[in-house]
């Protein structure tokens, strides 16, 4: 693999495919959806932080405690949407309410990258039939929800225009990285734009 000429799908998947759980890292720095790919088939343990490992727990005790037992419920089905060109898996999906919920360990502001995900999915779901009637976002470790605006009017052309720019962008593209950004990203250690900052 040729340095940073890696692009944000798998080899073996059609080129043109956006992974929906990739649209986040790649607002926050499309270089970790690279290291990503890189370090995905080595122990987590060796780069997750431990607010990561938290958030990876408290999703899989819920998902065993509590979501399985409701039939109401679909949780982690996989998702397609044609018209984007995006796959992935959604969270969970209340069947009743026609509600898509997106769990995070714990949210202290929302980011451009969580709507953007979960626009996503809204898409996908709606592609393939299910009706959507609102979205959330829930964060686990203080219980709270959070009501995010459908993507109508002005939301689904700043979603598609993102989206365009996602899937123009190029690993050997010129970009610039906020210090503050990598400060807290589990890659800094391992990543030369993170060590060049610092020095
Ligand atoms: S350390 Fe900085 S430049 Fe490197 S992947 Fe993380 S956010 Fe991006």
């Amino acid at each position: 693999m040729d340095g940073l000429q890696f692009e944000i799908q798998t080899i073996d998947m059609d080129p043109t495919v956006i992974l929906i759980s990739e649209l986040n890292d790649f607002v926050f720095c499309p270089k970790s959806v690279y290291l990503h790919h890189i370090y995905a088939r080595f122990d987590q343990s060796l780069y997750h932080e431990t607010f990561q490992t938290e958030g990876k727990i408290a999703h899989e005790t819920i998902d065993r405690w509590t979501y399985s037992t409701k039939k109401r419920w679909i949780k982690g089905l996989s998702v397609y949407c044609r018209k984007y060109g995006l796959m992935g898996k959604i969270d969970l999906y209340d069947q009743e309410r026609k509600i898509l919920v997106e769990r995070k360990n714990l949210i202290r502001k929302l980011y451009d990258g969580q709507y953007l995900q979960v626009y996503a999915q809204y898409f996908a779901l709606r592609e393939m039939g299910y009706e959507v009637g609102a979205i959330k976002i829930h964060s686990l470790k203080d219980n709270k929800n959070y009501d995010i605006p459908l993507p109508l009017g002005m939301e689904k052309i700043r979603f598609e225009s993102r989206i365009e720019r996602i899937r123009a962008f190029r690993f050997g593209d010129f970009f610039t990285q906020n210090p503050k950004k990598c400060a807290r990203c589990i890659y800094s250690e391992l990543c030369d734009t993170a060590i060049s900052q610092s020095k």
